[in-house]
């Protein structure tokens, strides 16, 4: 293993995990990688705040700056909660997830596995009917949560991958039928979801 290799290793080992991208940077290790190889900024880690700076300076054995709160800033820990009475099943949140926190099917409700959201906030946004709230989780994140969510992603990385390689591989043309029916379920599931909002108005 290189010199570059094992400080990617170590600063990685510093970082909370939970590849909420706050960093700009896609995840943790990418940000090892670049704090490693291009020096990047030590102080854009909102999840691991002041003491996580401190250990990556103490890593690269240069002073602490102050966390860079335009990133964001630290706040306890939250998990992912999905009102399952409004999920219309568009799968939009699971592909969003990181670390594969989120179980369900096309056309099914979906339901987030607590001990497994690392609180990264990346699926609320893509939801479409705002059924998905960040909730306080009641306790703290722990060495072995970011353990989970580095193995965890390492896993979802790997899957992308493998699915990026099948979409390589030549395949029948769209049915337009299909296509046409599944646009057609979902505008129907968007206006039931919009309908039920409505109704729930005071
Ligand atoms: S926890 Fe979020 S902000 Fe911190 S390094 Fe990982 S992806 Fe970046
Ligand atoms: S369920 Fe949502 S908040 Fe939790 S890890 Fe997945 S994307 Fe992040
Ligand atoms: S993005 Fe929202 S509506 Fe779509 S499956 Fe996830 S929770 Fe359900």
């Amino acid at each position: 293993m290189t010199a570059v290799a094992l400080l990617i290793d170590r600063l990685d080992a510093r970082l909370p995990q939970t590849q909420c991208r706050q960093c700009g940077y896609d995840g943790c290790r990418p940000y090892a990688a670049a704090m490693a190889e291009d020096g990047a900024p030590i102080d854009r880690c909102p999840p691991g705040g002041q003491a996580g700076v401190q250990a990556l300076a103490d890593v690269l054995d240069v002073p602490a700056p102050p966390l860079d709160l335009s990133r964001g800033r630290p706040v306890p820990l939250q998990v992912a909660v999905i009102d399952e009475a409004h999920c219309i099943g568009c799968t939009l949140c699971i592909q969003a997830c990181p670390v594969d926190a989120i179980v369900g099917a096309n056309k099914r409700m979906h339901t987030i596995l607590p001990d497994v959201c690392t609180g990264c906030d990346l699926c609320v946004a893509p939801c479409p009917v705002d059924c998905i709230s960040m909730v306080p989780a009641g306790r703290a994140w722990t060495a072995d949560d970011a353990a989970l969510g580095r193995q965890r992603h390492r896993a979802y990385l790997t899957r992308q991958q493998r699915a990026r390689a099948a979409a390589d591989v030549p395949v029948a043309p769209a049915d337009d039928e299909a296509v046409d029916k599944k646009r057609a379920a979902i505008a129907q599931a968007l206006a039931q979801a919009r309908a039920r909002r409505e109704q729930r108005r005071p």
